[in-house]
C-alpha cells in the first residue's frame, strides 16, 4: 500500500520522485539504476545507407538483397534503412518553404519510408515486413516468428525535434536515430551497411591518404576524432552516457559477404567497442 503525506495542501503519494522537479540533477543522478531492461538484447540492427547503398541503385542493392536472404533466418536482425538524396532534395524545398524544424524531420521520414516500401518488396518473400512508425511494441513478435523486419532510422520526433544549434536542420541524422533505436531498445550490437571499408581518418573519397581505422574505442576514438565522418557526430558523444550499445561496426556493403561475416561476430571493417 502508498503512504500519503500531506501537510502542504496537497496529497502525494511516498515516492522518490514526490515533491522534486524532474530537472534537477540532484533527482536525476538518484534515479539511475543498474537494472535497466534490455527489451531486445540478442538482436542486431543493421543500417543500410540511404546515400551509400540505395542510391546506387540494383547495383549495390540487388547483391545486399542476396546476402540478406541468406541472413534471414540465421541471426535475428532488424534492418534500419536511410533516405539518401531524396532526403536532402526534400530538405531543401522544406527549407525553402520555411518548414520548421520539427516538420523537417517528418518528412525525412517519409522519404526513409520509401526505402523501405522498396526493399520490403525486395524482401518479401524471405519474410520481412516494414515496421510502421513507432509500432515498436510490434518488433519481438516479428522477431519470435521469424520474420525480418525492417524500420526508418530518423527518430519519431513529431513537431518536436529540438531546435538546433545553429539553421533549421533536424541535428539527429540518420545514423544517430538508429543508434537510439538500438539504445532504447536494449540492443549491444549495430552493423552499418555502407560504400566505404569502415572509419577511415578523413574521408577516403576526398583524401587518398586516408588510412582505415580496423579496431578502436569509443574512449580512443573521442580523443582523436577525424573532422569528417561517416556516422553522424551526435552518435559518438550520445554513446558515452548510453547503457546498452556495446558494439558499432561499419563494413562494405559493395563487397559481398561482409555484412554476413560481421554478423558472425568477425572483425570485419571498422569496430568501434565501447570499452
Ligand atoms: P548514408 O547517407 O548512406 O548514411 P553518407 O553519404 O552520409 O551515407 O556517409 C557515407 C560517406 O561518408 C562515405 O561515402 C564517405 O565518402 C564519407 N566519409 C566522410 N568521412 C569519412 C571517414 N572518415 N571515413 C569513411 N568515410 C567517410
Ligand atoms: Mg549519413
Amino acid at each position: 500500500m502508498s503512504e500519503f503525506v500531506t501537510g502542504d495542501g496537497r496529497t502525494h503519494i511516498e515516492s522518490k520522485l514526490m515533491r522534486e522537479s524532474l530537472v534537477d540533477q540532484r533527482t536525476i543522478a538518484r534515479t539511475h539504476s543498474d537494472r535497466e531492461l534490455s527489451i531486445l538484447p540478442n538482436v542486431t540492427l543493421v543500417g543500410i545507407g540511404g546515400q551509400s547503398i540505395f542510391d546506387r541503385g540494383r547495383e549495390a542493392v540487388l547483391p545486399l538483397v542476396e546476402e540478406l536472404s541468406e541472413i534471414a533466418g540465421k541471426h535475428k536482425v532488424i534492418l534500419g534503412v536511410g533516405g539518401g538524396t531524396r532526403v536532402r532534395h526534400t530538405l531543401s524545398i522544406a527549407l525553402d518553404l520555411g518548414i520548421p524544424t520539427g516538420g523537417i524531420a517528418q518528412l525525412v521520414g517519409a522519404m526513409e519510408e520509401a526505402n523501405a516500401v522498396f526493399l520490403n518488396a525486395l524482401l518479401a518473400k524471405h519474410r520481412s515486413i516494414v515496421m510502421q512508425r513507432e509500432h515498436f511494441w510490434e518488433l519481438p513478435l516479428y522477431l519470435e516468428s521469424g520474420m525480418l523486419p525492417i524500420v526508418i532510422s530518423i527518430p519519431p520526433y513529431h513537431f518536436w525535434e529540438p531546435p538546433p544549434e545553429g539553421g533549421p536542420l533536424p541535428a539527429h541524422g540518420s545514423d544517430f536515430g538508429l543508434f537510439i533505436h538500438a539504445e532504447v531498445l536494449g540492443m549491444e550490437r549495430i552493423v552499418f551497411v555502407k560504400d566505404e571499408d569502415g572509419l577511415y581518418t578523413s574521408d577516403p573519397k576526398k583524401n587518398k591518404s586516408a588510412t582505415l581505422i580496423e579496431k578502436t574505442t569509443l574512449h580512443d576514438l573521442l580523443a582523436n576524432m577525424p573532422s569528417e565522418l561517416i556516422l553522424d557526430k551526435l552518435l559518438f558523444s550520445s554513446w558515452k552516457t548510453a547503457r546498452h550499445v556495446k558494439r558499432v561496426q561499419i563494413v562494405n556493403g559493395l563487397v559481398k559477404g561482409n555484412l554476413a561475416r560481421a554478423l558472425a561476430g568477425e572483425d570485419v571493417g571498422t569496430v568501434i567497442t565501447k570499452n
